[in-house]
């Protein structure tokens, strides 16, 4: 498994592997591996020749500089694990890699992010926009690999491939749960284990609207009565376009939405209607 820093050492490769005819699968992360990502990786193998990850935790996507520091890092083991399940390569670069300078373009969404995820991290979703553009100009990806649980990120970059042509399909994966039925998640170390049972209850609600839309509100206050700290959106609202739902059924298909904070960590999860 090659481990690239660097964009040149990346591109030598993949260049090469190209040239063969192989097919590019990628999938794009911040690390902090786990069983979510490693569907993605096993999705790759599937569509691909030749599987490549990325980390990098891009700080241009983080409107909260505190939830940036307290990501969790841990390349060497993040490593460890890609090269047992046989990725070919992995791209770590480093900041200066990514952002040698200061830029002279931005890349900013301008439908889409007004709800969601977008209306409560300003921002966040043009620092996704703009890593997600380098990294495929640097990849050069046949294939992308992304995961529903930011069902949000997945509709914005789908939409970002069509408007600036990229020459990428763009693959969904179903969202990975433990047992208790919690999204698997990065953020998820940062939670006491107390806070990991009580987690299970955002996966309890989306069942419960799923089966009854008319008690969210309810569920809503439930949530905040058993100790989550806040909720920034509980919503359901249209796949296609994500205008909030407010009849049903639905004329598309819909998805419920959640984003709530616990322990001071903000998990979100959603799940179709
Ligand atoms: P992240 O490292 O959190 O930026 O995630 C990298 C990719 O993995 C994104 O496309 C995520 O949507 C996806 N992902 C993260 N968690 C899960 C999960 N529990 N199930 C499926 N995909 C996931």
């Amino acid at each position: 498994m090659l481990v690239a820093k660097t964009i040149n050492e990346l591109q030598n490769f993949l260049e090469k592997e190209k040239a063969r005819g192989k097919k590019i699968a990628f999938v794009p992360t911040m690390g902090a591996l786990h069983e979510g990502h490693l569907a993605l990786f096993k999705k790759a193998g599937e569509v691909g020749d030749i599987k490549v990850a990325s980390i990098f935790v891009n700080k241009t996507q983080f409107n909260d500089s505190r939830d940036f520091e307290k990501y969790p890092r841990q390349l060497e083991s993040d490593l460890a694990l890609l090269k047992n399940l046989q990725l070919d390569c992995v791209f770590a670069p480093d900041d200066s890699e990514i952002f040698p300078s200061e830029s002279s373009f931005k890349i900013l969404p301008n439908k889409f992010v007004d709800c969601l995820c977008g209306a409560t991290r300003p921002g966040h979703f043009d620092g996704v926009a703009l890593i997600i553009t380098k990294l495929f100009n640097i990849v050069k990806p046949d294939i992308a690999i992304l995961g529903q649980k930011d069902f949000q990120q997945l509709f914005i970059i789908k939409k970002l491939v069509r408007d600036f042509n990229f020459n990428v399909e763009i693959l969904g994966h179903e969202i990975l749960r433990e047992k208790n039925g919690l999204a698997m998640s990065s953020r998820n170390q940062r939670l006491s284990e107390t806070s990991k049972i009580k987690a299970a209850q955002i996966y309890q609600t989306l069942l419960a609207i799923k089966k009854d839309p008319k008690i969210l509100p309810q569920k809503a206050e439930e949530l905040l009565q058993n100790g989550f700290e806040k909720i920034d959106y509980l919503e359901i609202r249209d796949e296609e376009n994500l205008a909030l739902v407010k009849n049903f059924p639905s004329k598309n298909p819909a998805r419920i939405f959640i984003a709530v904070y616990l322990d001071g960590v903000r998990l979100i999860d959603n799940m179709s209607l």
